[in-house]
């Protein structure tokens, strides 16, 4: 097998589906038949999607979508891989395939921002005057984004509405540019931001960081770091020409582009780590999950109360030695 059997389809497209319910199952039937593994979410307003398979598998399910005249112009975000990226294939009908937390929510077929193209994008994040928003989650963030980009301080993507009415006059005579992994987030975002009035003009990445990573001209350039995604890869690369790394290590502020998640299986957090500090750590983000009943790194160990209380009291020591 060679690097070249499989690939991962990013794609995304806002178009009316009259049953969500009815499209989900048919198309989850469609997609097993072929044998293509991923996540899609079905809602009234579209479709979103990210799959792998075979080179076979993936060029059937294109033409298969394709073939229906509400699909035949989707832009896919085609990715290499060496294998599946996922380990189930699951349809879901949602109410929104975006969910951006409002009450009156933005059709991006009425409104939506600027779209701009790679090269576009890259030169007007360069203009004067200009603020860069990133559409995405803080951990997202924290792993890798467009240098200058303003970090919104929200863990949910639908909590991005009231963080920047708090910081309305900010933006007020600014061009905004906003992006996001493949394009879907800031079609709604970018929609919000001009119908509220915010800044001089609204303008956003087409196609997403997925499609700028890929573009022969800009070639990923001034990006920093990598792109976190939501698949069995957490994380690909984006710039083709430097690389900087601005990921952190959760527990010592070293620069990592490792992720692990945390041993308490009821937190389960998506932490930065180095391998070298998961052990004294107990691989868990807090005394809480260190001392959770099933934590994962204490059944493997088989350690006892007193050991995770030692080993707690030591973190203690080191944690406090950083303030
Ligand atoms: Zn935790």
């Amino acid at each position: 097998m060679t690097q070249k059997d499989y690939r991962i389809l990013l794609y995304y497209k806002y178009i009316a589906i009259e049953d969500p319910v009815a499209f989900a199952e048919e198309h989850l039937a469609v997609c097993q038949e072929i044998g293509l593994l991923g996540r899609i979410l079905v809602g009234y307003e579209g479709i979103n999607g990210t799959v792998s398979g075979t080179v076979e598998q993936t060029d059937a399910y294109m033409n298969h979508m394709e073939a229906d005249p509400r699909f035949s112009d989707i832009m896919w975000k085609i990715d290499e891989a060496e294998g599946h990226a996922f380990k189930k294939m699951h349809v879901r009908p949602r109410r929104e395939i975006v969910h951006l937390g409002l009450n009156d929510d933005i059709n991006p077929l009425e409104i939506t921002g600027d779209y701009l193209s790679p090269k576009e994008f890259m030169e007007r994040m360069q203009e004067d005057n200009t603020v860069i928003i990133d559409a995405r989650n803080d951990y997202e963030y924290d792993l890798g984004h467009f240098r200058g980009a303003v970090r919104p301080d929200i863990e949910n993507f639908r909590d991005l509405p009231a963080w920047m009415e708090a910081r309305k006059e900010d933006f007020a005579d600014k061009k905004i540019l906003t992006y996001c992994t493949g394009g879907i987030r800031c079609e709604k975002f970018s929609g919000w931001l001009k119908r509220e009035g915010y800044g001089e003009s609204v303008g956003q990445l087409h196609g997403g960081i997925a499609t700028y990573a890929k573009d022969s001209e800009v070639k990923g350039q001034l990006w920093d770091g990598q792109m976190f995604v939501f698949d069995r890869r957490r994380s690909v690369p984006i710039n083709q020409v430097e690389h900087a790394i601005v990921g952190k290590d959760f527990f010592t502020g070293e620069p990592t582009e490792r992720y692990t998640n945390c041993a308490n299986p009821e937190c389960h957090k998506l932490m930065l780590c180095e391998e070298k500090h998961e052990s004294f750590y107990m691989r868990s983000c807090s005394d809480e999950c260190r001392r959770a009943e099933r934590n994962f790194f204490v059944e493997k160990n088989g350690w006892t109360k007193e050991q995770i209380e030692e080993q707690i009291a030591k973190i203690a020591v080191v944690q406090n030695s950083f303030l």
